[in-house]
């Protein structure tokens, strides 16, 4: 941490900084120059906090230099991690070796959907199949997904498919239901910053996919991380699914730039939502491709029997030539840049 006093502080100003930085067992290096002094301080970061030293006497400003998130820092963990999703036996890997795609039905709306979404999945090359049985809608009149029966119904699939499924949990009274019944919990854009659920998800047992709040900056996104992993989860995926901007051709900005960004900073995988990000089928195919081509761990894509009929989303789901396309880009372009396709590298042990 590095402390700027200002122009007019006195040496009584940055006396004062030292005694307490020295009062709570830190150390202090005072660095004095033409205009101004600015004082290094090393020691425990938490304490400093506690001294509340913007609000000092002659302090102009306050910088940290390590990262405010720990765990899911690439400080202290410089390996990249691989998060394993699925039961003993048959679980599938999101890492840096890999490339894994995930696809499925924006909701669970009937068995027959499903099940029909899961085999189109399956069919394209998807390990892990998504779906929402809980679903987070901007409007309380738009269909909020069949709850704990879409639960059942996915599971079910999913077992039937012979692919782990992912799913969101929008109520952090709803986590344990959600974990009994899936593989992997989901936290959406608008709950990335409900810092309850981020807990209670910790605390669930599961692998977390932990969507980029839609007005979050990275670092609010990996302190969201940091909320799980405080509990001491720490198989949470990072999925970046596109930011609110000014521009209004795709439904929201895929952030590219956030892949490379936050595997720099974060051990954590991280996976790209093209789907959600742009709201358009015929940009799943091109942004999938800039997934894989900037170095993210897997996708995660809306896929449905009849998007026409859709409940939820129906213009980002793919089905036929675009999912075909979809297929062969996933298949074909993860070895270009040195990733195994994820379903050869599935534990079974
Ligand atoms: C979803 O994946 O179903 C979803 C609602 O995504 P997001 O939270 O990114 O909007
Ligand atoms: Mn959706």
């Amino acid at each position: 941490m590095v402390v700027v006093m200002s122009p007019d502080a006195t040496d009584e100003d940055v006396a004062h900084v030292v005694a307490r930085v020295e009062g709570v067992g830190g150390e202090a290096f005072v660095s004095k120059g033409v205009v101004r002094t600015i004082i290094g301080l090393v020691g425990d970061i938490d304490s400093f906090h506690h001294l509340n030293l913007r609000t000092l006497q002659g302090v102009a400003d306050v910088h940290r230099i390590s990262d405010p998130y720990k765990l899911v820092s690439r400080q202290h963990h410089h390996e990249r991690s691989t998060v394993w999703v699925g039961r003993p036996g048959h679980q599938v890997p999101i890492g840096p070796d890999t490339f894994t795609f995930m696809a499925g039905p924006c909701a669970v709306e009937t068995r027959e959907q499903t099940h029909e979404s899961a085999v189109m999945a399956r069919s394209a090359g998807a390990t892990i199949l998504r779906g929402g049985a809980f679903k987070p809608r901007t409007s309380p009149y738009a269909f909020q997904g069949l709850g704990v029966a879409g639960l059942e119904i996915l599971a079910e699939v999913g077992e039937a498919t012979g692919l782990p499924v992912v799913t969101e949990v929008v109520d952090a009274r709803d986590v344990a239901v959600v974990a009994e019944h899936a593989d992997m919990l989901q936290v959406g854009t608008r709950n990335a910053a409900n810092f309850g659920l981020l807990q209670a998800v910790g605390d669930a047992g599961k692998p977390v996919l932990l969507k980029r709040g839609m007005t979050a900056t990275t670092e609010e996104w990996l302190m969201a991380a940091e909320y799980i992993a405080q509990r001491g989860n720490l198989d949470v995926v990072l999925c970046e699914r596109g930011i609110r901007t000014f521009e209004p051709a795709t439904r929201n900005t895929l952030d590219i730039s956030a892949v490379p960004v936050v595997q720099a900073t974060s051990h954590l995988p991280v996976i790209v939502d093209p789907s959600h990000a742009s709201g358009r089928k015929d940009l799943v195919v091109p942004l999938s491709r800039a997934a894989i081509a900037v170095g993210a761990d897997g996708i995660i894509v809306d896929v449905h029997p009849d998007p026409e009929t859709a409940l939820c989303d129906g213009p980002q789901a793919l089905l036929g030539t675009e999912l075909r396309e979809l297929a062969a880009a996933v298949r074909r372009l993860p070895p270009v840049v040195g990733r195994t396709d994820s379903a050869q590298a599935v534990r079974t042990s």
